[in-house]
């Protein structure tokens, strides 16, 4: 058993394993009875204090909730059957940012109280929206450096510019590999005694407590937002996922009392998860490139909490969590049918979400599907396949005007080891 502090300061456990919460405190009835009159921040609160509010002071956490949730994350209305939760409306255009900037100020409030002067230093696997997210999240937040990782050539360009461009507190690192090649440097990395003596180290990874589990606001606003208009008493989540731990905060909800009536998981062509639903087997594979490549994980990390979540009962998962995979075909015309039918402008990513209700709601079920990425993010991409013009918010146009810096890195762990120790 640890403690949160130590979960978070360490993200990974010493057998190598992931931190769970020792135990899921229900809600009351009362707050699920009135949550369609709170707003996304109250919710986030009550949700938080149940969470750390053991292990941080009230005014501390009301903070840190209220500064990471700066934002709103409307429900918007696609189909009479099939709503959008955009997840999208963060410092960065993805749902990371909560779980990043809270995990950011988390770390901060404990390393304020530990007070020993060690900089601790994150490091970070990303396929593209995780090192944007971190990166931005943790930006001039003193005694923490952060390493982004990413797959050479394998990032949007806007992704790329959102954490090569920041200097500071932040370095870039190009992997001559793929994303799975990013992640095993990183697991390598924490297993590595050199290193641990060398220089703290932790993880910004879905494997952090304080990142995965503030996702969790997410699905409670949902519920509050759709109670509001009416419409929560079928009601299904659908999620998009790729390392699980967006899906994994939301059955966490669930297990806290949220009136969720069932899940699903959508998936690209990596679909390592959905054959686990159809035969009880879990396979990892090598991840394969897909239009929606924050959804590329061959061996998702967060499948070992749903598990567990579940003590191995796959019949139990089942009844909770429906799957879905979807190839590149798929998307596209997914995207140009929601489109040319709707006027939604779909992002790969979200394009399997709403592609997934469409085939597996059932009559008298509403769904919500997380529309996890604004489309200009892969607006190459969303452009080609819709022939549209989507409008790049400003936000991330003051992105694309710094100047790229990143750190070019074999594959290899000897190598990314010595660069660590200065070698
Ligand atoms: C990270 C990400 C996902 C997958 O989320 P997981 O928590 O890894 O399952 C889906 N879509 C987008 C746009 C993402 O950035």
């Amino acid at each position: 058993m640890a403690s949160l502090e130590k979960a978070v300061v360490k993200g990974l456990a010493e057998d190598k394993g992931l931190y769970m919460p020792e135990r899921i405190k229900p809600l009351p009835k009362e707050f699920f009875d009135s949550i369609d009159k709170m707003s996304f921040q109250e919710i986030a609160y009550t949700v938080a204090d149940a969470f750390f509010g053991e292990d941080v002071d009230a005014d501390s956490l009301k903070k840190i909730v209220y500064d990471t949730l700066a934002f709103d994350c409307p429900v918007v209305k696609v189909t009479d059957q099939i709503y959008s939760l955009e997840l999208f409306h963060g410092p960065t255009l993805a749902f990371k940012d909560v779980g990043a900037r809270f995990m950011a100020r988390l770390l901060q409030y404990f390393l304020k109280k530990e007070n020993n002067g060690k900089e601790v230093n994150v490091l970070v696997a990303t396929s593209g929206d995780t090192g944007s997210a971190v990166a931005n999240g943790f930006l001039g937040v003193e005694g923490i450096h952060v390493y982004v990782l990413y797959p050479k050539g394998k990032v949007s360009p806007i992704q790329e510019c959102q954490f090569t461009t920041l200097g500071k507190n932040i370095t870039a690192i190009e992997v001559d590999g793929v994303f799975d090649d990013c992640q095993a440097l990183v697991k390598s990395a924490f297993m590595d005694e050199d290193l641990n003596n060398h220089m703290k180290l932790t993880s910004a990874n879905s494997i952090n407590v304080a990142r995965f589990l503030p996702q969790s606001f997410y699905y409670f606003n949902a519920y509050a937002r759709m109670k509001e208009i009416g419409l929560a008493d079928q009601l299904v989540m659908c999620v998009p996922s790729g390392n699980f731990g967006n899906i994994c905060s939301a059955l966490f909800g669930h297990k806290m009392g949220l009136p969720i009536k069932r899940f699903i998981a959508a998936n690209n062509a990596n679909d390592i998860f959905y054959n686990y639903l159809k035969t009880g087997e879990y396979n990892p594979k090598p991840s394969k490139a897909t239009l929606a490549n924050a959804m590329d994980v061959g061996d998702p990390s967060n499948f070992a909490r749903i598990y567990d979540l579940y003590k191995g009962d796959h019949q139990l998962v089942t009844s909770i969590i429906d799957g879905a995979t979807y190839t590149d075909n798929n998307i596209r015309q997914t995207m140009q049918s929601c489109y040319a039918e709707t006027g939604y402008i779909l992002d790969p990513h979200g394009a399997c979400g709403y592609q997934a209700l469409k085939d597996l709601l059932q009559p008298g079920e509403v769904g919500v599907f997380c529309e996890t990425a604004h489309p200009a993010k892969f607006k190459e991409k969303v452009d080609d396949i819709l022939s549209s013009d989507v409008e790049i918010p400003q936000r991330l146009q003051e992105f694309m005007k710094g100047t790229k810096q990143s750190i070019a890195m074999s594959k290899n762990f000897a190598d990314f080891k010595a660069y660590l120790l200065g070698e």
